[in-house]
């Protein structure tokens, strides 16, 4: 039974359906012939398209009867279940999104009611070729060298190293046997019961507290808490092999679709098999596959971005949010949610475990566990001799460098000391492209985008300027826009392209490698280049907030952070926080395996707390420190707040609906939250539009959804403006 009080519908019966069109209903149709059951899949006509919905629930008679049409049919897709519409609801509640964009996040996948489509796969057949050629004989071996997996033609022929045609040969031979499959296949068999490593006496205790946790069945959320290499990967695997001891399915969602190669080989090594991959980097057939399989109980294991928070799960027992406290968590575009804090919401109704992993954890989460909402565990030391680097500050104050060197006298010491014991130093600085200002000697202008006020980067590796806000590029140009002086544009500061350059000159014998996720023309190649990094190489590498995240590199011992102040100065909330935890995984590379690591942050202002707390590596100081502030301002996780950004083509008009909204005393003043602004927001323009900004700070216990929403109802909006709510914003954009 669920809770509409019917569990079919029969042929005629009027039912409402969620549609993913814009409309701010439910609509009635009549079940089509054969019935459906709620939640099914169906296609209905809107007008003169065919529109795909969900069964919601009982219709509600309030139109015409007469004029209700059909249910055009059922896709042959699992129904969606009660406690994802439930989910749906919830998550559209919280973040103030209508219903038809939850339920586009909840399919998003292609040809989810196209008939089953079956393709061709290939395996060794019988004998052997005619002719034994090297192209051939490459062919063979590689089946071999997989042992009975099937490959469709091109990986194999990529595997192979052949063309098609060569695979083509052997088929007409019968040596290689071509078979038909369904494309939407289960996925091999996860076995919780191979062995798994053997865990340090600390590792197995919190293993052993997940396990138990995820036998109870019930909802609760652990924050995993333990510097980078203690383990927490390994922990929470334990909590994925009970889970699928018990039938039920297991997601792990990681911050950056790079580190997702890595993890897939590990969880191979677990459970003989690779899991459903959800992000995107991943195929459309392949992702049909994953929707369909997750919700026919055909997967396992997810192992995914953030949406994959919204696919149809079965049985759902665990959510692991690797990395917890990653801003990629938040989505700044679309609907506007926080994976991390929908991932407790979803647990909560269907009765999973949440594992929040991290080395640096997001204030929230710190307060949570702290006020006993979240159990807490910790793993205090490194496997393995891996101890913590040592963190050292370089004080910039003292050191003369010329205007276009970045890399101090000590740290460049200290890189060569490391490249002659064979070992790899990490250069960091978090800035893409090669210099954030060119500027023109002559006339002093700062070439800016012509759509954001944003200055525009130069890339030098792509030989163009290119906006970081809205992606708009253009050559560099010879002549200064303004003056039309000729030869006087001059690159100012660094990115990491000109840190690399910078590099190769103090350091000539090494090999350098530069990684910033723009330099790649794909995630693949990013992930072999940092798989071959990892390997020994590069003797330097140089890098964006890329490496920061989880990659393993055992020949790592030094990191040096170019600029450890980017990211204290401006007016974000957050700015503290991120930095610390930047900085803290960015150390975190140093000294993975056995060998002792050193950070050497280059800072001007040593005396800073964050710089303090990072070099004193007093992480409970600064979180108690930060968490005092936000209290005393009444700041998130203390207080509440939301994000109201306007924007038009016409600046007028966004400041007067900005004035407007802060002047109307209403549902706001009477829920006790306070509204600020309007103010342009800290990007005022983005690809032609003006934004303003306005931030509601509402006590802790305030409805804020509902008096938002009361509050902006009231408004007719003139053409062109667009008003986005942001419940718990990240950044305030
Ligand atoms: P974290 O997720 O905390 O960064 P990982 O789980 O990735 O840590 O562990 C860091 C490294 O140490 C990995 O290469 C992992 O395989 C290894 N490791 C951790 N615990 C063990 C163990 N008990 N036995 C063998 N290797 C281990
Ligand atoms: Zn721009």
């Amino acid at each position: 039974m669920t809770s509409h009080g019917a569990d079919f519908y029969d042929a005629g019966a009027l039912v409402a359906v969620l549609t993913t069109q814009p409309l701010d209903r439910l609509l009635d149709y009549r079940a089509p012939e054969g019935g459906c059951h709620p939640g099914a899949f169906v296609e209905v006509p809107l007008g003169s398209r065919k529109v795909p919905g969900v069964v919601w629930g009982p219709g509600r008679g309030d139109f015409d009867l007469s004029k209700v049409r059909a249910v055009i049919r059922v896709l042959d897709v699992a129904p969606m279940r009660e406690e994802m519409q439930e989910f749906l609801r919830r998550a559209a509640d919280y973040t103030l999104t209508p219903m038809p964009a939850m339920l586009r996040l909840a399919t998003r996948a292609p040809g989810l009611g196209d008939p089953p489509s079956m393709r061709k796969i290939y395996r060794r057949g019988e004998g052997q070729p005619d002719r034994a050629t090297k192209a051939r004989s490459r062919v063979l071996q590689t089946l071999e060298d997989y042992g009975g997996l099937a490959f469709t033609m091109r990986e194999l022929a990529e595997a192979a190293d052949v063309s098609t045609s060569v695979v083509k040969g052997l088929v007409a031979q019968g040596v290689v046997r071509e078979e038909d499959t369904p494309r939407d296949r289960p996925y091999p068999h996860l076995d919780p019961a191979r062995v798994p490593r053997v865990l340090t006496a600390e590792q197995e205790e919190a293993a052993q507290t997940l396990r138990a946790a995820v036998r109870t069945g019930v909802y609760g959320t652990t924050l995993l808490r333990g510097v980078t290499g203690s383990g927490k990967t390994e922990v929470y695997l334990e909590a994925v092999a009970e889970v699928l001891r018990q039938g039920r399915q297991a997601l792990v969602l990681l911050p950056e679709i790079a580190l997702t190669a890595e993890f897939l080989t590990r969880i191979e090594a677990r459970f003989g098999a690779r899991p459903a991959e959800w992000h995107s980097g991943v195929t459309m057939t392949e992702r049909r596959r994953a929707w369909k399989m997750v919700g026919q109980g055909g997967a396992q294991v997810v192992v995914g971005a953030r949406s994959a928070l919204f696919l149809p799960f079965r049985d759902l027992g665990l959510i692991v949010v690797d990395e917890e406290h990653d801003s990629s968590y938040k989505q700044e575009d679309g609907v506007l949610y926080n994976a991390r804090d929908m991932a407790v919401l979803r647990a909560s109704l269907c009765s999973a475990r949440v594992v929040l992993a991290s080395a640096t954890p997001s204030l929230e989460s710190w307060a949570n566990a702290e006020a006993g909402k979240y159990d807490k565990l910790e793993l205090a030391a490194r496997f393995g001799d891996a101890v913590l680097p040592e963190i050292r500050a370089v004080d910039m104050r003292g050191v003369k460098l010329t205007a276009d060197r970045w890399i101090s006298p000590t740290l460049q010491r200290a890189v060569e000391a490391r490249i002659a014991a064979g070992e790899q130093a990490l250069l960091f600085l978090n800035r893409r492209g090669y210099a954030p200002v060119t500027l023109c000697r002559a006339c002093g202008h700062q070439i800016g985008c012509d759509h954001c006020d944003a200055r525009m980067v130069e890339h030098r590796f792509q030989a163009r300027l290119v906006c970081h806000q809205c992606g708009e590029t253009r050559p560099i140009p010879t002549h200064c826009p303004s003056c039309e002086a000729e030869g006087r544009l001059a690159a100012v500061g660094p990115g990491v392209e000109r840190l690399g350059e910078e590099a190769a000159a103090t350091f000539p014998d090494a090999r350098i490698e530069t990684l910033s996720s723009d330099l790649f023309g794909s995630a693949r190649a990013l992930k072999d280049r940092i798989r071959q990094i990892a390997d020994g190489g590069a003797d330097i590498i140089i890098g964006t907030q890329l490496v920061a995240k989880g990659h393993n590199f055992p020949f790592l011992t030094l990191v040096g952070v170019i600029d450890a102040d980017l990211g204290l100065q401006g007016s974000d909330l957050r700015a503290a926080e991120r930095t610390f935890q930047l900085m803290r995984q960015v150390a975190g590379r140093a000294g993975r395996a056995e060998r002792r690591g050193v950070a050497m942050l280059q800072t001007f202002q040593p005396e800073h707390p964050v710089i303090r707390a990072i070099l004193s590596g007093d992480e409970d100081g600064f979180w108690r420190a930060e968490a005092e502030e936000r209290r005393h301002a009444g700041m998130p996780p203390y207080g509440r707040m939301a994000g109201i950004i306007l924007s038009s083509p016409d600046m007028q008009s966004v400041f007067d609906m900005g004035n407007r909204l802060a002047r109307q005393d209403g549902p706001i003043q009477r829920a006790g939250a306070q509204v600020f602004g309007p103010a342009p927001a800290p990007i005022a323009r983005i690809r032609g539009r003006h934004r303003v900004r306005l931030l509601v700070r509402a006590p802790r216990s305030a409805p804020l959804q509902a008096a938002v929403s009361e509050w902006v109802a009231q408004f007719n909006l003139p053409p062109q403006l667009r008003l986005s709510v942001d419940i718990d914003p990240q950044s305030f954009f």
